[in-house]
């Protein structure tokens, strides 16, 4: 039996969909790169740390890799949520 990832409910819930490819999580990076303005590697979880924009300051990079956990933690979060709690998307 297949599990489905519980934002979209039409594909296999993989850590890489879940994190990377649903396009629920997509949004949030896209908005990242945006203010960035920058295209973000969504290829894999390296691929996103490894494209820390090399013309941004120390600061703007710190930055860019706690927004990157903190969206990952805020994935995980809202999975939880919906899924022992529920709670519909
Ligand atoms: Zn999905």
């Amino acid at each position: 039996m297949v599990s489905v990832c519980i934002f979209c409910m039409s594909n296999e819930k993989t850590s890489n969909h879940l994190f990377l490819t649903c396009h629920f999580v997509v949004e949030i990076w896209m908005l990242l790169g945006v203010k960035l303005n920058y295209v973000l590697d969504l290829t894999s979880v390296s691929g996103l740390f490894s494209c820390i924009p090399l013309h941004c300051s120390s600061h703007i990079c710190d930055i860019y890799v706690t927004n990157i956990l903190y969206n990952k933690h805020t994935i995980c979060l809202v999975r939880n949520i919906v899924r022992f709690i529920s709670y519909k998307i």
